[in-house]
This record gives structure tokens, C-alpha cells and sequence, in this order.
């Protein structure tokens, strides 16, 4: 250390405090990075790796970017999970006494962003931070540092409930402690959560009270105490736009998982990841970008409270009823600007001039719209009249105080208005007046010489001067003029008294922008303490804008108002799926009815490939939950129950994309929605079963029919491509069967989309095949194959198990598996490896053909190795190499 330059040896002092962040270190017009920071660097933003003399023997890698355009590159940091830390110069250079004293002024990291590219101005970007007690249950808090919203909950079930938190609230960053499992951390960074941080302080900072004041639990404001901490130790500066942290309860919302949000392309699709072609993207007729923020929130967490639901759809019904109130509103909107984050950067003291214009102009509007609200004959639209909060003072010292254009920097004047402030009048007037006198000089002096092209012109290094062109020299008698600046073809000159009239000018011109920068931080300081009644002010704009966003889709697309029922009744009359609707556009989507009660409460839905049978589940999932966020429907009647949870589930069958074995995930994503379902929640299984062979999948499916319908009761739709399941209406008094018809035309197969009553008679394979435009010797033969098959195929229905008695089912299950074939008839003697191994991990390991003592040291080896593997961690790839290893063991 000794070895190195006073300035190195500062720099590794500041950079044992900031490990895990990139240090941008101040120096002069650039920031620097040295050693691993600087090749790093130089590779992630592709930038110059140079090198310095830093007194040690070695030269020391560096990196550097200007000042003025650092804020580019710390974005594509902090967008690929990096932290940045600013260290900047903390003393004048020209005062400093040896090395110039520096300090870290902010730690900018992914959760914590306030500007610039990384915000999406229809989205929020948070910072959470978890805690785990020792009753095993944890804490869950989260930030928007633009916003100011703070939230907190308690969640008492399995960690899963704490990875759904955080896939809704999308959480860019997380904070734990130090002694956080890693077992947890690698499951939170499954979840694409790119940053964990480290914060082991959870004690209670002074001046936070308020923030805590509607929180009672220990828990939560512990939990809470670990994000603010973090979020102080980052910033290093106040932060008054923090909202009070509102506590809230999973229970109070539907309970959608992560799978089921993802299945059901809420607010991104599954294929592109993004907003378009999701419910959102339909949805989205917001005007405001905190309306915008605020729609993505409802769709996350629709309601569950009846009261609250019908609320929100009484007021979407009197948007729709009061048509040119409504867009009177939506024009209005348009002029409004997010005024939760301008809020959030007047604290943050990052606001310019130009933002607050922005903010009179959007407070310029809230009179209308109070009024406005309030003429309608709506309760709840006459409180949130008088909710709206114009904040008079805000406007009217806005108005006095700012020009109409101002410049984006502050240190250049211009911003504020005369007539506001006394003193900056006067040196207004004093600058004036010189500029004035100088140009009565100009006329003077053009006359007393003769000279017509005599000017008066400005430099910075000169001054004011008086230039004659070198053709005009000759007229020139004054002797007052003293030469200052020969140029080729013109001469300039100076006066004592326009030198004297400068120095006026200059002086007045330097105290004006000083002034008028600090007028500027005085009003925002002003401003500061309103942050609470903006706030209040934004919240109840936004909610405003995304009900008559519902109302403006819901007409656009007419939907009709949801009646909820007590019975947990649906009944959907020419209902839609909302996004293939809206998709589809010119061509004719088939609606469909769905009726539902207490004596169907399972749809068992069959029909060919590519008839309808995913469409038609999730759109009635996506009916239950616009209904529930306050939107109309995709429908011509719509009675509905209030569903606390909603469970998708996809057959596996390509999904290779997520590297994870997909059956083995079928089967947990199942899990998951059997052990949580309860009698009010709706589950959508899309052929369960289809991930592993025919035999194994069907008894599966099942079985977990039998056992929604015993156990559960939650109202279920079920499609399958198995057949032989259509029997289950026999002995499953409350299962129907429905199916997807299809028609053939000329020998081939036309689908109608049409839901109807009873099993589908036929399966179509081959039709579709011959849709597909197969050669017509393939599809023959196909045909042919198919008739022997039917023939030698014993009646499959003979196989199913009919159950014994409700509530014995358990001790059933594994019996009934042993009765069916362990394998299929097949024309090949040698099975596929994959069919194989299937057979292997789900029938012959539970069920050994072989006796254990049969088998010889090499298979068993070999199923040793299986039964080591860890599936969930492999790679599809992986599992086929494995595969062909372990083949080859046995085989050789
Ligand atoms: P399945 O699950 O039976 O294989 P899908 O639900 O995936 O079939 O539907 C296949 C395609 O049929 C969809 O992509 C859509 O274009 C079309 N489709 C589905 N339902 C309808 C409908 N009700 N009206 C018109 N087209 C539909
Ligand atoms: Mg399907």
C-alpha cells in the first residue's frame, strides 16, 4: 500500500467500503476506475482499458468516462444488476492541501433508481427487502425511492408466498441479511432478481417515526427499518418524499401464483416477456404514466372484498354513462404529468426548473376536474371531488415565480420571472441599462466617426469591445479608443467607460444567476413541504384515470357489468377471451357460454387439437379476474363468484425454453394448486398428464379429478386429450363433460371454436394432419394403421378403475396404478430411450418388474445414479447426455 501514490492509496480506502460496487472516482472532468473495476468496466461498457503509474513497480489499469456523460454508462451498469458508487471531489482542488479530499455521495443501485432509462414511466421499480424470524416466518417490505411508496407484509405460509411477492412486485433488488440462507438466495435469483445487498442494521433511525406510524407489529417494522436503512446508507441524503409504509395482507387479495400469472400472460407473455399481447396491453387506456403504474398494481392484486369491487365497477358504469364528461376527463389527463416521481425529485433535490413548470401546468387542471367528478351522480365520485387536493399555494407561487420556458440547467438564469423578487430586479435593470448604454454607445460612436459598420460586439476573454474593419481604419480620429485586438481584417477597441459599463454588467449578470439559483432552491424547498398533499393528490389522479381506462375498453370492446353470486354460480352468456379477441380483429371470434354451479362443478373438456380448449379455460380466467380488479367483462351476461384464488396449469409438452425437466415441474406447479385450493378457488388443468406416457398421465389425471372433486370443490375446468377419461361424469356426480366441436367438410376436419354439452366423439388426429398438408400416402397410411390399432385395442374404458368410496382415495391411488398396463402396445420391440426412462423414473422405480435381487450390479448402479440425479437442476441437454451415459451402462 505504502508503495502507492497518495491519490491510489485514497482511492483503495474508499473502495474497501464499496466491494461489490463499481467506484466512479472523481477526477477532474472524468470519472476514473482503477484494477479489476477498470478491466471489468472496460469490457461491460466497451471502453478504452489504459494504464497509469500508480508508484508501485506495476502500472495500474484504468478506465475512464466524462463527467457530463457518466449517466449513459451507469445506466447499462446498473441494467446489467451492477451498483455504482459516486465519489466526487469534496473540496475546492485549488484549496486542498496535498490530495484533494473525496467522498462517496451516492450508491446507486438497481433498486434504487431515480432517473433516466432504467425508470419506465408506466412501471414501478422497486427495492425489497425480506427478513426471516425465528417462528419461521417472514417479513416482506418493499420500495419505489421514485415514488416514495412503501409497503410491508407478514407472510406466515412456505417461502414460495415470499418468491409470489416478489415476482409481483417485479423487484429489481433485494435486501437480507447477512446470514441469509443460500439455499433462499438461489431462489430468489431464479426468480430474476439480479441484485442481493447486504444489511444487517435494523435499528430504528431517528425522524423515521412517522413513516412507522401504522405499523404495531415488531416484525414488520423491522422488516421495514432494514429497507430504509439501506435505502439512507445509499443515498446519503434525505429522503422527505418517503411515504408512510402501508402494511397490507396477502389475503386480501386473489391469490394468483407465479406460474398461473405467468400461464395466463397477465402483464407479460410468456413467448416475448413483454407488455404487448398481455391482459395489460389490452387493458392499458391510461393518459398518465401514475395511471399507467397503478393498472399494472390492480392486475397484479385483484380484489377479493365484494365492497371494493363493486365500487370500482359503479364508478367504470357512470364513466360509461357520462360520455363526454369521460373524455373531457381523458383531455385533461393528457396535460397532467406524473407527479408522484416529480414529487419524489424535489426531495431528492434532482428537479429542474422545466419540471415544475410541468407541475403548474398539471395543478392548472384540478379545478376542471373536481368539478367535473363532482357533477357526477356517483358517491364515490363526489368524494374523490372532494379528495382533490389543487394545492392553490403550489400554483400560485409557480405562477409568480417561473418564466413559461426556462432552460434545463440552473445555472444560467432565465428561469425566474421579474416582478418576483426585488433584488434580482434591480440587477436586472442595472444589466439592462448597461446593455442599453451600449447600444446608444454604438449609434453614438457610427456617427461621431462616419464609420456605418462600427459594432459592439462581446467576447469572453475580451469583453465588451468596439470593431472597425481595416478598410475603415483610416477614418478613425478618436483618440480615446485603445487597440486591443488585431484581426485580419478588423481592428478592436476598447474605452474606459465601456470597460466601466462592462464590469456593471458582468457583475449584475453573475448575481443574477446566483440568485436566481437560490430563488429556485428556496421554492423548491417550498414545495418540499406539499410532497405529502401531491402525493394524495397523484393517488387519487391515477385511480381516476384507470377507471375510466376500464370504462374506455369496456365500451371500445363491449363488456357488460359482472353480477357476483352467493352460490358461487358462473354463468358467462357470448363470453370472449379478451387479448384473442381484441388479436384477431377483423376475423370472427366464436363466443362461448359457460355454465357453472353447485352440481357442475367440473368441466371436463375435450376436442381436437387446436379447437379452442386453452382459449376457452383462460377466458374464463380472465373474465374472473377483470371482474375482480373493477373492469366490465368479455361477455353478453356475466353472474360470477368472487374466486380468492386462481390456479393454471399447462400440460408440459415443448416447453424445452426453461431448462427445467418439465414434467417433473408439471407435476409441482400441480401440487402446488391441489394443496392450495380451497372451494372458492378456480383451477384450470390443460392436459395434466401430457408430460409423461399415455398410462402413467391418465391415471394421473385422474386421480387429481377424483380428488378436486371430493376434496376440493374449487370450480375446475379440465381438458384432455385422453379419451378415456369422458367416463369419470358416471361416477363424478358433479363432473360434466363438454367438448369443442368440429365438423368435417370433403373429408376434412373444420373447427367451429363452439363449447358444447357432452364428450367429443373422435380425437381428429389424422384430419389435422391432413389440414397440415401431410403427403396423402402418409396420411392413407395413417388411416390404415389407425383401423388395426382400433381393432386390436382392448376397450380402454374396461381399464379405468371405477372408485370405491369417496374419502378412500389415498389408500386407492397406488393399487390403481398397479392394475393399469405398464406399458403401451408398440409396433417397435425396441423402446425409445426417452419413452424408456420415463417408464423407469415413474413405473419401475415405484413398481420394480424386476426383483431387486434380479437385477445385476451394473443396473443397479445405474439406478443408483438415477436416483442421485437432481432433475429440477438440469438443463434439457443435460438430461439427454445423462440419458445416453446411462443407457450406454446398462446396454454395454
Ligand atoms: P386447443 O387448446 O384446443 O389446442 P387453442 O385454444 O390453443 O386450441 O386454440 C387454437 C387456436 O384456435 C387459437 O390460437 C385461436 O386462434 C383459435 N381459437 C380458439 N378459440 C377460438 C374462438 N372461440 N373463436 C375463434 N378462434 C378461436
Ligand atoms: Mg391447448
Amino acid at each position: 500500500m505504502a508503495a502507492y501514490t497518495p491519490m491510489i492509496q485514497q482511492y483503495l480506502q474508499v473502495k474497501a467500503d464499496y466491494k461489490d460496487a463499481f467506484l466512479f472516482f472523481r477526477l477532474g472532468d472524468f470519472y476514473e476506475m482503477f484494477f479489476d473495476d477498470a478491466i471489468k468496466a472496460s469490457q461491460e461498457l466497451e471502453i478504452t482499458l489504459t494504464s497509469r503509474d500508480g508508484g508501485s513497480t506495476e502500472r495500474i489499469p484504468m478506465c475512464g468516462v466524462p463527467h457530463h456523460s457518466a449517466a449513459q454508462y451507469i445506466e447499462q451498469l446498473i441494467e446489467k444488476g451492477y451498483k455504482v458508487a459516486i465519489c466526487e471531489q469534496v473540496e475546492d482542488p485549488r484549496q486542498a492541501k496535498g490530495v484533494v479530499k473525496r467522498e462517496v455521495v451516492q450508491l446507486i443501485t438497481p433498486g434504487t433508481v431515480m432517473e433516466g432509462r432504467g425508470l419506465n414511466e408506466k412501471e414501478n421499480n422497486y427495492l425489497a427487502s425480506i427478513s426471516i424470524f425465528a417462528d419461521g416466518t417472514y417479513g416482506f417490505a418493499y420500495n419505489d425511492l421514485s415514488t416514495g411508496e412503501n409497503r410491508v407484509a407478514l407472510l406466515t405460509g412456505a417461502f414460495d408466498e415470499v418468491l409470489n411477492e416478489l415476482s409481483i412486485s417485479g423487484a429489481k433488488e433485494v435486501v437480507a441479511a447477512s446470514d441469509f440462507p443460500d439455499e433462499l438466495q438461489r431462489k430468489i435469483r431464479e426468480r430474476s432478481v439480479v441484485t442481493l445487498s447486504i444489511e444487517d442494521d435494523t435499528t430504528e433511525a431517528e425522524g423515521n417515526q412517522h413513516l412507522l406510524k401504522n405499523l404495531d407489529q415488531p416484525n414488520m417494522i423491522q422488516t421495514v427499518t432494514r429497507l430504509l436503512n439501506y435505502l439512507y446508507r445509499t443515498q446519503k441524503r434525505s429522503l422527505d418524499h418517503l411515504q408512510p409504509v402501508v402494511p397490507y395482507e396477502i389475503q386480501q387479495f386473489m391469490k394468483i401464483d407465479y406460474y398461473s400469472k405467468r400461464n395466463l400472460e397477465l402483464t407479460e407473455t410468456i413467448r416475448s416477456k413483454g407488455k404487448k399481447g398481455s391482459l395489460l396491453w389490452l387493458l392499458d387506456e391510461t393518459k398518465t404514466a401514475m395511471g399507467g403504474r397503478l393498472l399494472k398494481q390492480w392486475v397484479d392484486r385483484p380484489l377479493i372484498s365484494r365492497e371494493g369491487i363493486e365500487r370500482r365497477h359503479s364508478l367504470v358504469e357512470t364513466f360509461l354513462t357520462h360520455y363526454f364528461e369521460r373524455q373531457d376527463l381523458r383531455e385533461k389527463l393528457t396535460e397532467v404529468y406524473d407527479l408522484e416521481r416529480l414529487s419524489g425529485r424535489v426531495a431528492f433535490g434532482n428537479v429542474n426548473a422545466r419540471d415544475l413548470v410541468q407541475l403548474k401546468r398539471s395543478l392548472w387542471q384540478i379545478p376542471a376536474i373536481k368539478q367535473l367528478m363532482a357533477s357526477l351522480p356517483n358517491e364515490s365520485a363526489v368524494t374523490l371531488a372532494e379528495q382533490l387536493d389543487p394545492c392553490e399555494e403550489v400554483t400560485d407561487l409557480l405562477e409568480r415565480a417561473l418564466v413559461e420556458n426556462p432552460p434545463l440547467s440552473l445555472k444560467e438564469g432565465n428561469i425566474i420571472q421579474d416582478g418576483y423578487n426585488e433584488e434580482l430586479d434591480t440587477y436586472r435593470d442595472a444589466s439592462r441599462n448597461g446593455k442599453s448604454w451600449i447600444a446608444q454607445l454604438e449609434r453614438e460612436e457610427r456617427e461621431k466617426t462616419g464609420i456605418k459598420s462600427l459594432k459592439v460586439g462581446y467576447n469572453r476573454v475580451f469583453g465588451y469591445y468596439i470593431e472597425i474593419t481595416r478598410a475603415n481604419l483610416h477614418l478613425l480620429t478618436n483618440d480615446q479608443y485603445e487597440r486591443k485586438q488585431t484581426l485580419s481584417n478588423a481592428e478592436r477597441f476598447i474605452t474606459p467607460e465601456l470597460k466601466e459599463k462592462e464590469a456593471l454588467i458582468l457583475k449584475a449578470e453573475e448575481k443574477i444567476v446566483e440568485l436566481e439559483y437560490e430563488l429556485f432552491t428556496e421554492i423548491r424547498e417550498r414545495i418540499k413541504e406539499y410532497i405529502p398533499n401531491l402525493q394524495g393528490l397523484a393517488k387519487r389522479i391515477s385511480e381516476l384515470d384507470v377507471l375510466q381506462c376500464f370504462a374506455t375498453v369496456s365500451e371500445e370492446r363491449h363488456y357488460v357489468k359482472p353480477q357476483f353470486s352467493e352460490e358461487r354460480r358462473i354463468h358467462l352468456v357470448d363470453g370472449r377471451h379478451p387479448v384473442v379477441e381484441k388479436v384477431m380483429n377483423a376475423q370472427e371470434y366464436v363466443p362461448n357460454d359457460c355454465h357453472m354451479d353447485n352440481e357442475r362443478e367440473i368441466l371436463l373438456i375435450t376436442g381436437p387439437n387446436m379447437s379452442g380448449k386453452s382459449t376457452y379455460m383462460r377466458q374464463v380466467a380472465l373474465t374472473a379476474i377483470l371482474a375482480q380488479i373493477g373492469c366490465y367483462v368479455p361477455a353478453a351476461e356475466a353472474v360470477l363468484p368472487i374466486f380468492d384464488q386462481v390456479f393454471t396449469r399447462i400440460g408440459a409438452a415443448d416447453d424445452l425454453i426453461s431448462g427445467q425437466s418439465t414434467f417433473m415441474v408439471e407435476m409441482l406447479e400441480a401440487k402446488n394448486a391441489i394443496t392450495n385450493a380451497t372451494a372458492s378457488s378456480l383451477i384450470l388443468f390443460d392436459e395434466i398428464g401430457r408430460g409423461t406416457s399415455t398410462y402413467d398421465g391418465m391415471a394421473l389425471a385422474q386421480a387429481m379429478i377424483e380428488y378436486i372433486h371430493d376434496r376440493i370443490g374449487a370450480k375446475t375446468l379440465f381438458s384432455t386429450h385422453y379419451h378415456e377419461l369422458t367416463i369419470l361424469d358416471e361416477s363424478l356426480p358433479r363432473l360434466k363433460n363438454v367438448h369443442v366441436s368440429a365438423i368435417e367438410q370433403n373429408g376434412k376436419v373444420v373447427f367451429l371454436h363452439k363449447i358444447k354439452e357432452g364428450a367429443a366423439d373422435k380425437s381428429y388426429g389424422i384430419h389435422v394432419a391432413q389440414l397440415a398438408e401431410l403427403p396423402q400416402e402418409v396420411i392413407t397410411r395413417a388411416n390404415e394403421i389407425l383401423l388395426t390399432l382400433e381393432d386390436k385395442e382392448v376397450e380402454p374404458k374396461q381399464h379405468i378403475p371405477t372408485r370405491k368410496a369417496v374419502g378412500e382415495l389415498s389408500d386407492q391411488t397406488k393399487p390403481e396404478l398397479e392394475q393399469l398396463p405398464k406399458s403401451e402396445p408398440k409396433p417397435n420391440p425396441e423402446p425409445s430411450i426417452i419413452e424408456d426412462a420415463q417408464l423407469s423414473f415413474f413405473a419401475e422405480l415405484e413398481h420394480p418388474k424386476k426383483k431387486d435381487k434380479d437385477l445385476d450390479s451394473k443396473e443397479r448402479k445405474v439406478i443408483d445414479q438415477l436416483k442421485e440425479l437432481n432433475l429440477l437442476d438440469m438443463t434439457p441437454l443435460q438430461a439427454m447426455n445423462t440419458l445416453y451415459e446411462l443407457h450406454k451402462k446398462v446396454k454395454s
